[in-house]
């Protein structure tokens, strides 16, 4: 598909155009045209070194979500995207090179375009890359917060003077 085309999609979901979303697309675009499909269960996994506009496009072309535990955030502010493919066990890392679109005389209309005129290739450094993904999403037991009373996954239960209690009221109480 074209990037023009994905980014239209992309836009339906992330609300807004910008060259952030454009960045992402142009990821997705290389994932689908190097042997990779879009993923209704958690056969792709990204993991995302950012959290900004680019990782909508992922998630709305690649079907990595946050919803379903195949996006991964690791809060090191870089536009670094992992891939792995649990159906054909492949990995590609993609990392955003430093380039013509960050130059602050462009629009950001004028980035926008010229992002999307680009391939993958001249936007991102590309690299296969070992083949280690993630565990899969875990679905765990919920038991009541002895404090608020909301139900909370077990792994995240605190205990504070003796009661088994949520974060939020863990926190609470410590102050
Ligand atoms: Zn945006
Ligand atoms: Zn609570």
């Amino acid at each position: 598909m074209e990037a023009k085309e994905l980014m239209e999609k992309a836009v339906r979901f992330h609300g807004h155009i910008c060259p952030g979303l454009a960045i992402g697309v142009l990821a997705a675009k290389y994932i689908l045209e190097h042997g990779h499909d879009f993923s209704p269960n958690e056969e792709l996994v990204a993991v995302v070194e950012n959290d900004n506009c680019s990782v909508d496009a992922l998630q709305v072309l690649l079907g990595t979500t946050f919803g379903k535990g195949n996006l991964i955030h690791q809060d090191y502010g870089k536009n670094n995207y992992y891939l792995y493919d649990r159906r054909i066990k492949k990995s590609v890392k993609l990392a955003l090179k430093s380039g013509k679109f960050d130059d602050k005389k462009l629009s950001r209309d004028e980035k926008i375009q010229l992002l999307l005129k680009s391939t993958p290739e001249e936007i991102f450094n590309i690299y296969e890359i070992e083949f280690n993904p993630p565990g899969l999403a875990q679905i765990e037991e919920s038991i009541p917060c002895e404090v608020c009373g909301e139900p909370t996954m077990n792994s995240r239960l605190m205990t504070y003077n003796e009661s088994e209690m949520c974060i939020s009221c863990y926190k609470k109480m410590r102050g």
